[in-house]
């Protein structure tokens, strides 16, 4: 594969740049390129720049509005819901976070009910945002059908991410954030891009057979839960919170209302903070703090988020691959 060197400020700008040609106005355009560039910086490549053309292409269709701005409902003081009002996620959520987090310091607990929005970004950037404010974060949402159920050869879940922040004081939060799928389908985009094989159980072809070649699951196949029923359970608790709870599509249902421009559908996320000051006392952090050092001290034991807060840490450019930068300068 062939790569150009960017520096983080360069990969923010490149992508500014593009959502600022293709219709978002600065604020839209700001809050996407800060999620995509926060993504290369941390190494999370499958949801950096290479989103970035089904970004455009869900502006160009005219499907999602680059000029939308979010507006909350108070629902209870513990329950803030946030429209979307056909915008990216970005926005929602850099406007929504502070909110759930002052209603979390209040009553303990808050949740965050994001409807009528694109989300097409990992998930880890909002629940480090509650991290942030001390608070301890879980935040869900879906897509469109990629996943077959356990036993089933057909699609019903979204890849359905899930993740989850817990606070310690002066270092990084335990922080966690994946798909339920054995596989992100971002990375079996990637894989398929750069000729890699998939693990085993990570999907099935369009007969429904067993594959480990991604353009296999690329060409009408599908991927399959992590974990087998475990994860098949998991991603239907997402589905019930990120769409039955917060009141937006199922990933079925998203399917049906998307034009299939290749960019993110349209659909809720679902995001929970709370207080371990209020809630566990101002033990908090001393007593989490000897669970997660016993964990850390373990060997072999590697603490999820660790490979990104090492990345953040660099200041040198990122490699970035080059067809992807040609085709996204093509794009403004
Ligand atoms: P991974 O399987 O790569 O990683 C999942 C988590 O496990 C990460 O927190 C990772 O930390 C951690 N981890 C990885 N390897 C180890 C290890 N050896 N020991 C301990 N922890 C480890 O992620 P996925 O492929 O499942 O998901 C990728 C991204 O895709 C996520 O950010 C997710 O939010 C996003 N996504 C977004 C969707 C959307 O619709 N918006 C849909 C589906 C996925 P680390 O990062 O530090 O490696």
């Amino acid at each position: 594969m062939t790569t150009v060197e960017l520096s983080v400020e360069e990969i923010y700008d490149l992508a500014r740049s593009c959502l600022l040609v293709n219709g978002c106005d600065e604020a839209n355009a700001d809050a996407a390129a800060r999620t995509i560039s926060a993504a290369e910086r941390d190494g999370a490549l499958s949801h950096g720049l290479f989103r970035l053309p089904g970004y455009i292409a869900s502006l160009r269709s005219g499907k999602v509005d680059g000029t939308a701005r979010p507006t909350e409902q108070q629902l209870t003081p513990s329950a803030i819901r946030l429209d979307g009002n056909r915008g990216f996620a970005p926005l929602a959520i850099e406007y929504g976070i502070p909110l759930l987090a002052d209603a979390a310091e209040e009553m303990g607990i808050a949740v965050l009910l994001i409807r009528n929005s694109f989300h097409f970004a990992a998930l880890w950037p909002e629940v480090e945002a509650l991290a942030e404010r001390n608070l301890v974060g879980l935040a869900c949402t879906v897509h469109t059908p990629m996943v077959a159920p356990f036993g089933a050869k057909k699609a019903l879940f979204s890849t359905n991410p899930i993740s989850f922040a817990f606070p310690r004081r002066d270092q990084d939060p335990y922080v966690f954030d994946m798909a339920t799928a054995a596989r992100a389908m971002g990375d079996v985009g990637v894989a398929a891009r750069d000729g890699h094989k998939l693990p085993k159980e990570t999907g099935l072809d369009k007969h429904g057979k067993p594959t480990t070649d991604p353009n296999d699951v690329l060409d009408g196949g599908v991927l399959l839960p992590f974990g087998g029923y475990k994860g098949s359970a998991i991603a239907t608790m997402i589905e019930l919170l990120a769409a039955g709870l917060v009141g937006d599509f199922f990933s079925f249902e998203a399917a049906k209302a998307d034009n299939k421009d290749g960019g993110p559908a349209i659909g809720g996320e679902f995001i929970l903070a709370m207080s371990p000051e209020t809630l566990a006392g101002p033990n908090w952090s001393r007593h989490s703090e000897q669970f997660l050092s016993e964990l850390e001290g373990m060997e072999g034991v590697r603490l999820p988020g660790r490979r990104r807060f090492e990345n953040r840490q660099s200041t040198d450019t990122r490699s970035v691959n080059a067809e992807l930068v040609t085709t996204i300068r093509g794009l403004i």
